[in-house]
């Protein structure tokens, strides 16, 4: 059966991709040279489309890494000395986390239960942190942080390298590269791809920090630091042989969301998100699991169930609808629902309707 994928990663793939893999086979997509006058075109060609899609300033680079777990550790390498800073408030945040002592730094934290943001008045960061981490969509629980809450940051701490993960929330969110230095995201999330390719945003304070660590003789990784990315995004390559089918197909989709008016895509993804939360509002056996409504994420949706979430994932998923457990602890308390651009209106009202029927049988 035809199954649509409204887990929050890997997900549904964006529907032009079919035809896309299919159009890069029948031009040798994956077996050209790296180092090709067609590598540097598609490169280029991906770069711009991102940049025209999010809205990418001229003075940030854009970096391929093989996920975000990678540029998890590449930010630490690169812009952190000795000390970073992170808001943790679930699975992906506190593996950054834990990620930054495993590289000998060391480590501060605000910490909030499952379920919360943070509210600004109570973070305090220490003077020692060289980065702030954010997740502004903590994808286990479908907690998203306020933009205007994490730029309130960096304007507190302008000295400070703020650090956006936002692997479960671009292309949706509108995000100002001004009051920020660095952001991030897997393409397997919003984009839509196939997993294996993870895309790193950042200014001229990250690259200016990786030289000077490396000046003063620390180690700051080697085929992926910051100066081996520039030196070989100069001739829009990479250091490594890349997932080159992935950088094509990202610039494809990147295009085809640019077609469709990323306004557009916006819209769609707050009208969905509003259908989800309204069923799960009036619903006898699902909640949503964030209270606060101002930080529900509009991507991932994360309800609790008064059943056994593994029973109405299998009813869903008899009806061609595969949507996500919960996650490590909550895997049998929760059911997560992404709310991706490829995911269309009328595959939402049939979940919604499925749901708004889901009764204990
Ligand atoms: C999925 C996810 C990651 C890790 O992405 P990978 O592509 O698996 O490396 C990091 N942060 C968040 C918020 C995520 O949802």
């Amino acid at each position: 059966m035809h199954q649509v994928y409204f887990t929050p990663g890997p997900s549904a793939l964006y529907y032009t991709v079919e035809g896309h893999i299919k159009n890069a086979l029948k031009s040798y997509v994956p077996s050209i040279s790296h180092r090709s006058k067609q590598f540097e075109e598609i490169y280029a060609h991906t770069i711009d489309q991102l940049r025209q899609l999010l809205n990418v300033p001229d003075d940030f680079e854009i970096y391929f890494t093989g996920s975000a777990t990678e540029i998890w550790e590449r930010l630490i390498q690169n812009c952190v000395e000795q000390s970073s800073y992170h808001l943790v408030n679930g699975s992906f945040s506190k593996r950054f986390y834990q990620m930054s002592g495993e590289l000998g730094r060391n480590t501060a934290l605000l910490e909030v239960a499952p379920g919360l943001g943070f509210k600004p008045s109570e973070i305090n960061i220490p003077e020692a942190a060289e980065l702030i981490a954010v997740t502004q969509n903590e994808t286990s629980t479908g907690v998203a942080q306020p933009l205007e809450d994490i730029y309130a940051l960096k304007e507190k701490h302008p000295d400070k390298i703020l650090a956006v993960d936002a692997v479960s929330a671009l292309p949706y969110i509108d995000i100002d590269f001004n009051r920020i230095d660095a952001i991030y995201f897997s393409v397997q999330k919003g984009f839509g791809l196939p997993a294996g390719l993870g895309v790193w945003v950042m200014n001229g304070r990250c690259v200016e920090k990786a030289k000077s660590m490396q000046q003063s003789g620390h180690s700051i990784g080697s085929y992926h630091s910051i100066p081996s990315f520039a030196s070989k995004a100069v001739k829009n390559q990479t250091p490594e042989t890349p997932n080159v089918l992935g950088i094509y197909l990202l610039g494809k989709v990147a295009e085809d969301m640019l077609t469709k008016g990323i306004v557009q895509i916006r819209r769609e993804t707050e009208y969905k998100a509003a259908l989800l939360y309204n069923l799960l509002e009036n619903h006898s056996l699902l909640a949503p699991f964030v209270a606060e409504t101002a930080h529900r994420s509009k991507t991932v949706i994360v309800a609790t169930t008064s059943v056994a979430s593994e029973k109405i994932i299998k009813q869903a998923s008899q009806r061609g609808m595969v949507i996500g457990s919960g996650y490590g602890a909550f895997k049998s308390e929760h059911v997560r629902i992404a709310n991706f651009p490829t995911h269309s209106k009328e595959q939402f009202e049939m979940l919604v309707d499925f749901l708004a029927d889901y009764s204990e049988e």
